[in-house]
């Protein structure tokens, strides 16, 4: 798990991503296939924490309303290379 000012800059950053897609018009929640392909990526993710659902790469959480990052389009995987895409359409 990152250091907690990791996961602090990490937060900011999904909040600006959606901020700035929302300034645009552009949908902020990935669609429902969408999320639920991302969903089986983590769940079968090594860096995935079973208990308490979170991204040991990024610190992120998933699985919980508002701070999923798996909702939100503007969001990616972490990983090099990425397991999963921002969804841009
Ligand atoms: S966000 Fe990427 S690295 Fe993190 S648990 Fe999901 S698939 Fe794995």
């Amino acid at each position: 798990m990152p250091p907690l000012g990791r996961q602090a800059l990490n937060l900011a950053g999904a909040a600006l991503r959606l901020a700035a897609r929302a300034a645009t018009g552009a949908p902020v929640l990935a669609p429902a296939d969408v999320l639920a392909t991302r969903q089986a990526h983590c769940r079968a993710c090594e860096q995935f924490r079973q208990s308490d659902a979170r991204c040991a790469l990024c610190g992120c959480c998933t699985g919980r309303p508002l701070f999923d990052k798996l909702l939100y389009a503007s969001e990616a995987c972490p990983a090099a290379p990425p397991k999963w895409q921002a969804w841009l359409p």
